[in-house]
Formats: C-alpha cells, sequence, structure tokens
C-alpha cells in the first residue's frame, strides 16, 4: 500500500513540476519576455500543459486511486493522505470527462476569440465579436453535457472554480446581498460624493515600488520566498511553496492602483506562502478555491488596508515617501479619499461597497445565458438595463460595458465572477472570527503589528492548503455557515461613519 502511495505521489510531483514549469513561463510572458517571444511562449506553454494533462489523465492513475481509497479508506477525513486521495480523485474525474480534442478546439476557439476582443474592445464593435461569443456559449453548453446530473449548466463551472457551490447556492446568497447593498449604495449616493483628488497628484514610480515593499514585507509576505515584478494586469504567481511572486502597474497619476493593488496581491500570495510545507509538490499545496483565494486579497486590501487603524500606522511613513503630493493633506482627508464611494462603470476601479453589484450583474447574465433565457444579441442590452436599475449609470459605449473584462472573451462563459463575492463575503467573516478570538488585533494593526492576524490566518487557513473545500474552510474556522451578516456589519460600521449615514 505505501509503495502504491509513494507512486502516486511521485506521478503526482511530476504533473506538478510540468503546471510549475508552465506557470514560471506565463509569469515571465506577462513581466520580462521580449514582444517577439510571444509565438514560441504560446507553443512552449501549450506542449507543458498538454504534457501535464496527459500525465493527469493516465488509467495508472486511476487504478491507484481505486487501489488505495478501498485499502485506506478508514484514514480520518482531514489527515493529509485522505485529503491528497479525494481532491486527487476529484482532479482525475474532472480531467478525464472532457475528451482531449474538446480541449483543443476550446482552446482554438478562445484564442480567437481574445484576438478579436483586443481591437474589437478599442473600436466598440460587439457585432464583430457576436459570432465568436455565440459559439463559445455553444462551446459552454457542450462542456457542462459532459457533467451529467450536475443542475444547471453553469454548475460544472461553478465547481471549477468554487467546488461545493452551486448555482442555487450562489443566486440565494447574491440576492440576499443585493437587497441590502443597493440601499446602502442609494444612501451614500444622497450624501456629497467624498473627494478624493489627492490620490490624483503625482506619485513617482521608484518611490511607489519602495513604499509598496515596505508595507507587505511588514504585513508578512515573505521576499526570501518571494518577488516582486511590474507588468500590465496584476497577478500573484505559485511555483512552489516557496516561491511565490507577486506583480504590480504603477500609475504615477493615481496612488491608489499600485498601492492597493500591491496589497492584494500580497494577500494571494500570503495564502500560498503559508500552506504547510509537508503538502509540497501535491496538488493540495494551493489555495483551495477562487473565494477563499479572494478573501485572503480582500481582507488584506480593504479590511486590513484601507481601515484607519492601518493608516495611523503608515500614514507618516507615506508623507514622508511623497512630501510633496501628501505634505499639506491630513490623515482624515487621505483615509476619506481612499474609501470614496461612487457609482462608476469599471468592475475594476470600483470602491468595495459598489463592487459586489459588478459581480453579481456579471453573475445573473452568464446564469442566464447558459440556461437559455437571453440570446448573445440581446446581452449588451440586458447588461446596460441591469447598470441603470443597481447603479443609477448607463454605459456611453459597449467598451465601458459588455466588453470590458476579459472572462468571456479568454475562456468559456461560466463560473468566472462568483469567486470575487464570495471572497469580499468571506473575508469579513474570517476577519470577524480572528478578531473574536483575539481581541487586540485592531490596537495591533494601529501599532503596525500584524503577526497575530496572520497567524490566526495561517493556522485556521492557509497550512491547509486545497485539503478542505471553501464551505469546510468556512465553517471551522468561523463555526458558522457562510453568511452576509459579518461583511453587512463590517460595510456599515466604516461607511455609516464615513457618510454620516
Ligand atoms: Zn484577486
Amino acid at each position: 500500500m505505501q509503495k502504491q502511495f509513494d507512486e502516486l505521489k511521485t506521478r503526482l510531483a511530476e504533473i506538478n513540476d510540468l503546471t510549475a514549469a508552465a506557470e514560471l513561463l506565463m509569469w515571465d510572458e506577462q513581466t520580462h519576455m521580449p514582444p517577439g517571444g510571444a509565438e514560441a511562449r504560446g507553443r512552449q506553454i501549450g506542449t507543458l500543459q498538454r504534457l501535464a494533462h496527459e500525465k493527469l489523465t493516465d488509467e495508472r492513475i486511476g487504478h491507484l486511486l481505486d487501489d488505495l481509497s478501498q485499502t485506506m479508506g478508514d484514514l480520518p477525513y482531514a489527515s493529509d493522505e485522505a485529503s491528497l486521495l479525494r481532491v486527487t480523485r476529484r482532479e482525475y474525474e474532472q480531467a478525464t470527462r472532457v475528451p482531449g480534442d474538446f480541449v483543443s478546439q476550446v482552446a482554438g476557439h478562445t484564442s480567437a476569440t481574445f484576438n478579436v476582443w483586443t481591437k474589437a474592445r478599442q473600436a466598440n464593435d460587439f457585432a464583430a465579436l457576436r459570432p465568436y461569443l455565440e459559439k463559445t456559449l455553444e462551446l459552454s453548453l457542450r462542456f457542462a453535457e459532459y457533467f451529467p446530473g450536475r443542475g444547471e449548466a453553469i454548475d460544472p463551472f461553478i465547481d471549477q472554480s468554487d467546488y461545493g457551490m452551486s448555482a442555487a447556492t450562489v443566486a440565494a446568497l447574491i440576492e440576499e446581498l443585493r437587497a441590502e447593498l443597493v440601499p446602502l449604495v442609494h444612501a451614500i449616493g444622497a450624501q456629497p460624493l467624498a473627494d478624493d483628488q489627492v490620490l490624483w497628484r503625482t506619485y513617482p514610480e521608484a518611490a511607489q515600488l519602495a513604499f509598496g515593499e515596505q508595507v507587505v514585507r511588514q504585513l508578512g509576505y515573505d521576499f526570501d520566498r518571494g518577488r516582486q515584478d511590474k507588468t500590465f494586469h496584476p497577478f500573484a504567481a505559485r511555483f512552489s511553496i516557496n516561491d511565490v511572486r507577486i506583480t504590480t502597474r504603477i500609475n504615477e497619476n493615481f496612488l491608489s492602483e499600485g498601492l492597493f493593488g500591491t496589497i492584494h496581491e500580497s494577500g494571494h500570495a500570503m495564502y500560498e506562502q503559508g500552506v504547510a510545507q509537508a503538502l509540497e509538490g501535491t496538488p493540495l499545496a494551493g489555495g483551495t478555491s477562487a473565494g477563499v483565494h479572494e478573501s485572503q486579497s480582500r481582507l488584506w486590501e480593504n479590511l486590513v488596508g484601507r481601515s484607519r487603524g492601518f493608516w495611523e500606522h503608515f500614514f507618516p511613513a507615506l508623507q514622508a515617501s511623497f512630501p510633496a503630493p501628501l505634505g499639506d493633506v491630513s490623515l482624515d482627508t487621505f483615509y476619506r479619499a481612499i474609501n470614496k464611494v461612487a457609482p462608476s462603470l469599471i468592475r475594476v476601479e470600483a470602491d468595495e461597497v459598489t463592487y459586489n453589484l459588478h459581480v453579481m450583474l456579471r453573475f445573473d447574465l452568464e446564469r442566464a445565458l447558459l440556461n437559455g433565457q437571453l440570446a448573445i444579441a440581446d446581452l449588451p442590452a440586458a447588461w446596460n438595463a441591469r447598470m441603470e436599475a443597481d447603479l443609477g449609470l448607463t454605459p456611453p459605449n459597449d467598451r465601458d460595458g459588455v466588453l470590458q473584462d476579459v472572462h468571456w472573451f479568454s475562456g468559456l462563459i461560466g463560473g468566472g465572477f462568483q469567486g470575487y463575492t464570495l471572497g469580499n463575503v468571506m473575508s469579513a467573516q474570517f476577519f470577524a472570527s480572528a478578531q473574536a478570538a483575539h481581541p487586540e488585533i485592531p490596537a495591533q494593526i494601529q501599532a503596525g503589528s500584524f503577526d497575530t492576524l496572520r497567524g490566526w490566518l495561517t493556522e485556521n487557513i492557509y497550512r491547509h492548503g486545497a485539503k478542505f473545500t471553501a464551505d469546510e474552510v468556512v465553517r471551522q474556522a468561523t463555526g458558522a455557515r457562510l453568511a452576509i451578516a459579518p461583511y453587512m456589519a463590517y460595510l456599515h460600521s466604516k461607511y455609516d461613519a464615513l457618510y454620516n449615514l
């Protein structure tokens, strides 16, 4: 039995090495690669991914899983061994259900769609994309058919990013949240608009990079097992538990982009750096779901990084780094500026109160598309109507509307968005539990110390890697099911004061 288990782990480690090598090539593509390298790089990444897929779908993996689950069936659920068998079984079954030639067909179609999108978006030309999107929808529905009995067509997509959730559970959460968020957005909208012009002054790039590094180092991002590079669309990338990198984009005329983007990515990276070393080289050595991952980036970015206490500690150092734009600015003015709430057209630029409305719109529209209740031809109008209803804004063109996000134009339709809102909701529930266990956390944040908070997150979330589903992590860490109450309590405690509600 031990021999078979070792063989499985050896095979999984090889798959992991191939995947990590592909990840490293992708990281390089988006940070340092000269433009001329693009064609060969696409081929190289494709080769590694194909080899990894072949190794994962090898029948031998299936046989090993069958044998081992019989002999090791009575191991405790939470043990590393039982978790490895459980998660590998899930990945093996997902990978073997979808035929290889279908995967190639999707890859070819989505790469063509992405190329059309980059031009059509600039030209506001939805009509040019319509036939591509119609094909994407057709392929998405075919993908869903490989998972019969899974409920709605969007469910297999949700399984891939937020395993254990379903259209029904996500929709129920979203409805509940929307009913409370829309009135809050309207109440804030009736108040005088916050002034954030101090953030739009000139902030030299070198000083922004240095300050961002100083902040995330203090939060606990480990530069001995990580590094930061510049890119166009920031992300975090893991090659092993001991090499998790972050990327950032600096805008010299808007401080928030680089600063909060850096904190956000360090949250993703600290999660992956915090996974137990024993899980290295296995499918358990990463974050467990899109939602839990986003809960960590948003917790550090918003609940910590946009809190008043955090800036009571860091604002003097920020002023020292940027004497020209910030020398005459008070902490209070700065705190109000970084927490300005205003309806806007673009999801990635939205504040934390309106952000979820952007996500819900996308989730509801892709669910309607997959359920046959909405045609691609009617998508732009449906988008604009929902923007008007929820945020009181009508996009002046499709570039600032339906064409803004890469998700539907670089993959299949479905499951790409709910993780953002699940993450926001989880972030407040985790933070509330950490604070209940350690009431000293707010005072520590005010003093620039984050070890207690990071220690609680490591103990309850990070070290487990992908052993438990999102639902299990939430219940184990907080003693309760995922609920919107802690999130709404957080938003009200902060924004009722900021906007005199
Ligand atoms: Zn993120």
